[in-house]
């Protein structure tokens, strides 16, 4: 493995810890992909200059069409309020997972899971039959890892 940059840690707000709480309430469960899914949310709601609530935000989530990828979509939801229901939030099956946030008024920001970090990491992610207090420490890993090293954040 090749040198390790030097990165802060993700500053995890009592709002933050909030969010998360909040998000694993609806969700059902704590997990790191749901993590992922409200980091993505909060990004793309901080880059647009939008709140949670911004009626013209719009958002397209594209990740696989079965758990745990899905368990993001949550996340996003929960953070964006744009939700299935309320036909703002668009899913596409997709072998990458990202988000794209977008406002009527044409500002758009993307957010994608950084492949090569996700794929240092998948083995831990994915693997089968964790016990739940790891799938929590997985959970806190993803939710305090730099943002620079989790998500490629770019606009278009
Ligand atoms: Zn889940």
């Amino acid at each position: 493995m090749g040198s390790k940059r030097v990165t802060s840690k993700y500053n995890m707000t009592s709002e933050f810890k909030a969010i998360i709480e909040k998000a694993a309430d609806f969700h059902g469960h704590l997990g790191p992909f749901l993590v992922l899914g409200v980091r993505m949310g909060l990004i793309g709601v901080r880059e647009l200059g939008a709140r949670g609530n911004d009626e013209h935000l719009r958002v397209t989530a594209m990740t696989r069409d079965s758990t745990p990828f899905s368990c993001i979509i949550d996340g996003i939801q929960v953070v964006t309020k744009c939700t299935i229901g309320n036909r703002k939030l668009k899913l596409i099956d997709s072998p990458e997972i990202a988000a794209e946030f977008e406002l009527q008024e044409g500002d758009k920001v993307t957010v994608t899971v950084n492949p090569t970090t996700f794929n240092r990491l998948r083995g831990s992610l994915l693997s089968e039959n964790i016990p739940p207090e790891e799938v929590w420490k997985l959970a806190q890993m993803v939710a305090s890892m730099p943002e620079e090293e989790l998500f490629i954040i770019g606009s278009k």
